[in-house]
């Protein structure tokens, strides 16, 4: 079922952690070839060694990436290696939410950051991918939204903005390109137990377990296997969006 990702190249942003993380493990094991980015460096490499002791065939080249630094994410780009050079597949998964706040006691700061980071880091990385797409005429753009990106909830206007947003341009990118074979999906996922709402509530674990209480969360796994059967359907078809959640949530 996943036999079409194998030897293909993946490039994944947000590695380190999270979904990020378990889309790595996902398609490599699957036989594909991954460029890991996010900023932690040292998490890729742990990543590479572990994913290299299971997969020795597999070919992964980590890259230290910051996706709102437009000037790095173009360099960065022009230096992949050889193999990695015109990627199959871009998961577009790196993302924050900061702050759990009411409209009335958002911080510039924060609301600066989230849109650097969901909306145009996106843009940014898409835009490194696509003139090979387009050559090629064929490729793979995911891109990680939210059930947030779908309705909104109180305390996180602008994390849900920045995925109504990310809606938007995934939409106008799908119809873009629908006269290609690059094919655009969203994957839309619900709650689910990674760093993310450790990094939202600035490392407080205890407002960080609470904020999930009596939920049964989903892992990290499971967006990565619904991610993994978005990019493997056959050319002729395109998975526009898909949502997973925790059934409490659905
Ligand atoms: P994590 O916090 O575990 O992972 C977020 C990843 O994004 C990290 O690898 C982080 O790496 C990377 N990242 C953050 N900022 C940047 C940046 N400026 N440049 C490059 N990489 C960056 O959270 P999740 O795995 O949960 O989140 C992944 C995606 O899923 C996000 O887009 C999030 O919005 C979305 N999502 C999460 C849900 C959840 O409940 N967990 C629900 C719905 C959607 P590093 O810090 O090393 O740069």
């Amino acid at each position: 079922m996943f036999e079409r990702i194998r030897n293909k190249t993946v490039v994944i942003t947000g590695a380190s952690s999270g979904f990020g993380n378990s889309i790595a493990r996902i398609f490599v094991k699957y036989g594909a070839n991954v460029v890991i980015t996010a900023r932690r460096l040292d998490r890729l490499e742990e990543l590479k060694a572990e994913l290299l002791d299971k997969h020795p065939e597999a070919k992964i080249h980590p890259l230290k990436l910051d996706v709102t630094d437009k000037a790095a994410v173009v360099e960065a780009f022009s230096k992949l290696p050889e193999w990695a050079s015109e990627p199959d597949v871009l998961i577009n998964n790196a993302g924050v939410a900061l702050g759990f706040d009411p409209v009335s006691d958002l911080v510039e700061e924060n609301i600066t950051k989230m849109f650097d980071t969901n909306v145009k880091g996106v843009v940014f990385v898409t835009q490194q991918v696509l003139p090979s797409m387009k050559k090629r005429n064929e490729g793979v753009i995911i891109n990680i939204g939210s059930l947030l990106g779908i309705h909104s909830v109180g305390n996180l206007s602008i994390y849900s903005a920045t995925k109504h947003a990310l809606r938007a341009i995934t939409d106008s990118l799908r119809i873009e390109t629908n006269s290609t074979k690059i094919r655009v999906v969203e994957v839309d996922p619900g709650m689910a137990e990674t760093e993310f709402n450790l990094v939202r509530t600035g490392h407080d674990e205890e407002l960080s377990k609470n904020m999930y209480n009596g939920v049964d969360l989903m892992t990290p796994e499971d967006v990565a296997e619904v991610t993994l059967f978005a990019a493997s359907r056959h050319p002729r078809c395109v998975i526009s969006q898909v949502s997973i959640a925790p059934q409490a949530q659905a």
